[in-house]
């Protein structure tokens, strides 16, 4: 992987307001080089982690934009991200890391939400319609999805609403509106109402087609999760034998990446819209032996070990809280050869990969992905196995 030279622009004006970069006032190398040193410092006790590898073109790496909408004072909308710490609004008209064309819509979307006379959500008298957007994009099919979240399903002059944006953005390839009436923290609704296209979109990653639907998790760096998903790959070294269990699986990307090499995969994750993904993503690429069940990673291997079922590999990719201590117990029960966990939240993977030292699991090796360029976020694969 290349680590070009990438001097920053410091085109951001809104960098100190809106917290998402932190490493925009020196240059790319410089953001990787402290973020080595970070995780050096956290994760040297369990051996010495690889140098992050780093992006060839580090901006504009977000195939997903999601920005909250509120009105200025002049009646014009405003679309962006709450400063850190408040729910002010940041502007992210000249964000250095969203795809460009998501951009563009939001941009039309903020002056047809005004032309047709739509009111937007206000946090402190909690009425409005639109409340956020959402944008994805497939990176390899060019496939895009507008979500539009909205406290109620009622829209008047959708039709026309929904023309006029296609007119403007003719890429746009699904239009959802995401009802979500409720003040509960949570961006998205359980509501989805498809107003134009399929509903979701098809994206291709490790050379099979992908069906993301609204609420699944997508990882958000397409060019990154290549590599990343390369070297699960390259970890797993599968003979073709084994049975593979992989946990928050997600739209099922990293099992179904490794089906072909391995005897079975078996997924597990907790949002039942992207297991409904996963299954239709086995069948849509011909994969015949991977299974994917709707539950708790942690319950669900609890009843792997009661059952006596044999896994060969355990790989965990749990959100940036981390798995559980129960989790890490089960795994052992289980007593695959390896585990490979994969991770973007450093300080949960530290404790949980000291809870796997506990029980006799070693770290082998540990490999850092720059997911989040500028940000002070970081990907680290590990693999481990059994002492
Ligand atoms: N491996 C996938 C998804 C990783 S993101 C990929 O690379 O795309 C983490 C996933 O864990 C999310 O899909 C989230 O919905 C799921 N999740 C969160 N808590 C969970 C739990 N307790 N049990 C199972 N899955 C969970």
């Amino acid at each position: 992987m290349s680590e070009k030279t990438v001097k920053s622009p410091h085109k951001c004006p809104e960098f100190r307001r809106c917290g998402g970069c932190r490493f925009l006032e020196g240059s790319y190398e410089d953001s990787l080089r402290k973020k080595d040193e970070f995780l050096r410092a956290l994760l040297g006790k369990f051996g010495e982690p690889k140098p992050i590898a780093g992006m060839a073109d580090p901006f504009h790496y977000r195939n997903k934009v999601h920005h909250v909408l509120t009105r200025r004072k002049d009646g014009t909308v405003l679309s962006g991200f709450y400063e850190e710490n408040s729910r002010r609004v940041v502007p992210a008209e000249h964000c250095l890391l969203e795809d460009e064309g998501a951009q563009a819509i939001i941009r039309t979307l903020e002056r047809l939400i005004r032309s047709f006379h739509y009111t937007v959500y206000e946090e402190e008298r909690k009425t409005g319609l639109f409340r956020h957007v959402m944008i994805r994009k497939g990176f390899q099919t060019g496939e895009v999805m507008v979500v539009l979240v909205a406290t109620s399903p009622i829209l008047p002059g959708k039709n026309d609403f929904v023309k006029a944006l296609r007119k403007e953005h003719p890429e746009i390839t699904t239009i959802v509106l995401n009802v979500n009436p409720y003040d509960t923290g949570m961006v998205l609704g359980t509501d989805n109402r498809t107003l134009f296209g399929p509903g979701f979109i098809l994206d291709r990653l490790a050379g099979l087609t992908f069906v993301i639907s609204p609420t699944s998790f997508y990882q958000i760096n397409p060019v990154m999760t290549e590599n990343l998903y390369a070297a699960v790959k390259r970890l797993a070294a599968l003979k073709g034998t084994e049975t593979v269990l992989d946990a928050y699986s997600g739209i099922g990307t990293i099992g179904l990446s490794l089906a072909s090499s391995a005897k079975a995969v078996i997924g597990v994750e907790l949002n039942g819209d992207a297991v409904r993904d996963a299954v239709r993503n086995a069948r849509q690429n011909r994969i015949g032996n991977a299974r994917f069940y709707k539950g708790d990673a942690t319950e669900f291997l609890g009843g792997l070990v009661r059952a006596k079922e044999h896994v060969d590999l355990i790989i965990l990719d749990p959100p940036r809280s981390g798995s559980t201590e129960a989790f890490i117990r089960a795994a052992a029960e289980a007593a695959p050869d390896r585990v490979i966990y994969v991770s973007c939240g450093p300080e949960s993977l530290s404790r949980d990969l000291e809870l796997f030292e506990k029980v006799r699991y070693r770290v082998r090796s540990m490999e850092a992905y720059d997911m989040f360029p500028w940000t002070d976020h970081a990907e680290v694969v590990c693999l481990l196995d059994r002492a």
